[in-house]
């Protein structure tokens, strides 16, 4: 029975590679601490004497930790590529087998392919699917999936990193689900997370795919290469590398489409609005209800607008349907780290209004009774933070001391009826800025609307430009 296991383990063993290959860590931007680390790690395995005098022995195991697409892979196969060395990979999933014995064969075979031929190094990607906690889950492939998992162990403390140089890393984006048996010492002992780039490191990423591209140099419209790349970058908030490295491919195509010898900003916003929006379906008739969702579109992006930088830039507005929405103001999502621009209550109460800009431009553009559903998810969306405000914030002049939970609420009726109507109140305040934001900048929101109809999509850029240009008209606080 063993041997029929031995023979399945080694047919289809992984894929491996006895050159290295090629991938340097010029290849994997914006990385630089796991360089660091490698780099280290690579001297040792070379037998950098500075590490041999002293008696420092290499690593058995780095677990590489991220969310997908973020150059673990690429990363692994950059070490290898730098210290010259054979790459012997594997997935996880390969090892989780029906078949008796044959998860514990493939890792047995893994591991003897790479001993063969030291130093070297095996990869192991998604290996939370083989090393998934013990006893955690059950299932008909279970008990092979843990003699997979134990015998990746027993290979692991089973050679010595003094005379055989096999550096294991291993790959996965669900570090928690891990049995802690693989992260002790001498086995996956160095973590080394990757998480989603930064806005610097981005562009950095963006600037090792453009090698070998041909991007606009001399200004399209207003940007040149680098303006042009720093400007994706700051777009691409959320974005992995994997996304860069895409969208970029993706522009490159757009332009060949269009007959153009350059990738431009216009192909890269292009490539964006088709990764994050979804497909274009065909566009709406130039009919009064077009109008309609246009001005309710044209008010959120030109609140959104007049109110920059507290709020974040428009990326884009438009009345083409695309996925399952009929129309939407796409906004540059928030840096994680970036500071919170929200201090006071006034500038909460100008957050809320923002919110309800919809609603507000359909009331002053078609009166009280020219409201539509369209704009009712403005509504829930106000009162809940409203009630953040009321409630949690300590904000709010009258609760600024109180912070309740929703529990504590309901053991108080009393309180619940104060809230109430401070959560009402502060809609209403809300709700009035909005209106009188939309009548002072009306002369911006009709050209917006004007564009709109005529292009169904308007960039951030032309969006700034008409607020920026647009007369802007006083109103009275007590005109409502
Ligand atoms: P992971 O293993 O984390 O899922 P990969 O290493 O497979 O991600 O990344 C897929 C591709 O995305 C890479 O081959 C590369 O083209 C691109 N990529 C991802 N991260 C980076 C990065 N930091 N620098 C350059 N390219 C990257």
């Amino acid at each position: 029975r063993m041997k029929v296991a031995e023979a399945l383990g080694a047919t289809r063993a992984t894929e491996v590679d006895t050159n290295t290959t090629g991938v340097l860590f010029s290849d994997v931007a914006g990385v630089d601490h796991a360089v660091v680390q490698f780099q280290e790690i690579i001297d040792i395995m070379l037998g950098d004497p500075r590490y041999k005098d002293i008696g420092a022995t290499l690593p058995k195991g780095v677990l590489l930790e991220g969310p997908p697409g973020t150059g673990k892979t690429l990363l692994a196969k950059a070490v290898a590529g730098e210290a010259g060395v054979p790459f012997f990979s594997a997935n996880g999933s390969e090892f989780v087998e029906m078949f008796v014995g044959v998860a514990a064969a493939r890792v047995r075979d893994l591991f003897k392919k790479a001993r063969a031929s030291t130093p070297a190094i095996v990869f192991i990607d998604e290996i939370d699917t083989i090393g998934r906690a013990r006893g955690k889950t059950s299932g008909p492939d279970n008990d092979e999936r843990e003699q997979g998992l134990l015998q990746l162990l027993v290979e692991m403390d089973g050679f010595s990193t003094k005379d055989e140089k096999v550096l294991v890393i291993g790959a996965t984006n669900l570090r928690s689900t891990l049995d802690p048996a693989l992260l002790r010492a001498g086995r996956f002992d160095r973590i080394c997370t990757l998480g989603l780039p930064s806005m610097v490191n981005r562009l950095r990423i963006l600037q090792v795919h453009a090698r070998g591209k041909l991007i606009c140099r001399d200004g399209d419209e207003d940007y040149e290469t680098d303006a042009l790349l720093s400007r994706t970058a700051e777009l691409t908030v959320g974005y992995s590398g994997a996304e860069l490295a895409n969208l970029l491919n993706e522009a490159a195509i757009i332009a060949v489409r269009r007959e153009k010898p350059e990738i431009g900003m216009s192909e890269l916003e292009v490539a964006m609005e088709k990764m994050k929006l979804g497909l274009a379906r065909p566009p709406l008739e130039a009919t009064d209800e077009k109008r309609k969702v246009a001005y309710v579109e044209a008010g959120r992006a030109v609140l959104i607008t007049a109110n920059s930088p507290a709020v974040p830039d428009v990326l884009q507005v438009s009345v083409q349907p695309r996925g399952n929405r009929v129309s939407h103001v796409a906004t540059v999502p928030k840096e994680r780290d970036g500071a919170t621009d929200v201090q006071s209550y006034d500038d909460y109460i100008r957050l809320m209004s923002i919110a309800l800009a919809g609603r507000a431009t359909e009331e002053v553009v078609q009166g009280k009774m020219g409201v539509t559903l369209l704009t009712s998810p403005e509504l829930a969306e106000v009162t809940q933070m409203a009630v953040r405000l009321v409630s949690q914030s300590g904000l709010h002049p009258d609760f600024e001391t109180l912070v309740f939970e929703e529990e504590d609420l309901m053991s108080y009726p009393k309180a619940q009826g104060k809230v109430d109507a401070a959560v009402r109140d502060a809609v209403e305040e809300a709700y009035r800025g909005a209106m009188k934001m939309v009548k002072e900048n009306r002369p911006a929101i009709d050209a917006l609307v004007d564009l709109l109809m005529e292009r169904d999509t308007v960039y951030g850029r032309a969006v700034r430009e008409i607020v920026k240009n647009s007369e802007t008209v006083t109103i009275e606080e007590e005109e409502e």
